[in-house]
C-alpha cells in the first residue's frame, strides 16, 4: 500500500484528521473502511501507521498505532535538469525519476526543445508535474516528495548549481566520460546534478556553456537513446553505484 503524504498539522497527539483530495481518494477511489490501516508520511519525515476510526464525506479520523522516523540519508541528493519533452513523455520521465529517487526535477528550455510552453502555462504545468511526482513518490513509498520546479532556461540551470555539486551533462554522440566511472560524492551532504537534452539534443553552444559552468560530459554508450530512456538509465546507474538499488 502506498504511503500517503499529509502535512504535520493533520496530526494531533495520537489522532490524524484528513480532509480534501486525499480523503476523497481514500474514501471514493480506494474505498477505505473503518478498521482498516493506512500508512501516512509528513514533511517532518515522520511516518504513521493509522487505523481508520471514522470516515465520511467530510473527514477521515484515524488513530496512530505506530510511528517511524526516516532513516538518516546516506546518499547524495540527485537533481535532474530535464529538457522539455513532448506531451506524455515529460509526465513519464517525471514519474520515473520520482520513483528512482530524484530529489528535485527542473524542466529546462533549451534551443532544440520542440514544445516551448507559453508563459501562462508554466505554473499549471509545474503544478501538474508536482502532482505526478507526489503520486509516484507515494507509490514508491518514498519518505520525501521530489520537488518539481518551474521551467527555466538550460543556461540558468548550468550556471546555478551550488558549489561542490558534481554536475554532469548527458551528451549523445560525444566524447563524454562513462557514467560508470565518473567520480561521485559520498554521503548525504553531496549533490549530483544531471542535465538531459531534448529530443533534438544539445547544441554545440549549450554543451560548451555547460562545460564552462563546470559540467562534465557523460556518455551512456554509442546508442542514441530517447531522452526519457537516458534519464532512467542514468538514474539507475547512479543509484546502483550509490547503493540505493539494493
Ligand atoms: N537528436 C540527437 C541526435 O540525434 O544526436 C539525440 C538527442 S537524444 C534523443 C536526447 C538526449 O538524451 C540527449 O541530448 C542526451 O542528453 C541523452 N542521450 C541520448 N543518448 C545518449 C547517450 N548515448 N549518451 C549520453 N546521453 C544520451
Amino acid at each position: 500500500m502506498p504511503v500517503f503524504f499529509i502535512t504535520a498539522d493533520h496530526v494531533q497527539d495520537d489522532t490524524v484528521r484528513i480532509e480534501g483530495p486525499l480523503l476523497h481518494h481514500l474514501r471514493s477511489s480506494l474505498r477505505c473502511q473503518v478498521g482498516e490501516e493506512v500508512w501516512l508520511g509528513d514533511e517532518a519525515k515522520q511516518r504513521y501507521r493509522v487505523q481508520i476510526v471514522d470516515i465520511n464525506r467530510r473527514v477521515l479520523s484515524g488513530r496512530i498505532l505506530q510511528r517511524q522516523r526516516m532513516p538518516s540519508p546516506t546518499s547524495p541528493t540527485l537533481t535532474i535538469g530535464q529538457a522539455l519533452l513532448k506531451g506524455e513523455r515529460m509526465d513519464w520521465v517525471i514519474q520515473k525519476a520520482s520513483e528512482l529517487g530524484a530529489a528535485s526535477l527542473i524542466p529546462l528550455v533549451s534551443r532544440q526543445v520542440i514544445a516551448r510552453p507559453p508563459a501562462d502555462r508554466l505554473v499549471p504545468q509545474q503544478q501538474r508535474w508536482q502532482r505526478i511526482a507526489l503520486e509516484a513518490a507515494q507509490q514508491a513509498e518514498r519518505w520525501e516528495v521530489p520537488v518539481v520546479h518551474t521551467t527555466c532556461e538550460a543556461t540558468e540551470f548550468f550556471a546555478g548549481q551550488p558549489v561542490h555539486t558534481v554536475s554532469l551533462i548527458l551528451t549523445e554522440r560525444g566524447d563524454g566520460r562513462s557514467l560508470a566511472s565518473v567520480a561521485l560524492p559520498s554521503g548525504p551532504e553531496g549533490r549530483v546534478a544531471i542535465a538531459v537534452g531534448p529530443e533534438g539534443g544539445w547544441t554545440k553552444e549549450e554543451r560548451g556553456n555547460a562545460l564552462h559552468c563546470g559540467f562534465t560530459p557523460v556518455t551512456l554508450g554509442t546508442r542514441i537513446l530517447r531522452a526519457e530512456t537516458a534519464t532512467v538509465v542514468a538514474l539507475a546507474i547512479l543509484q546502483s553505484r550509490l547503493g540505493e538499488l539494493g
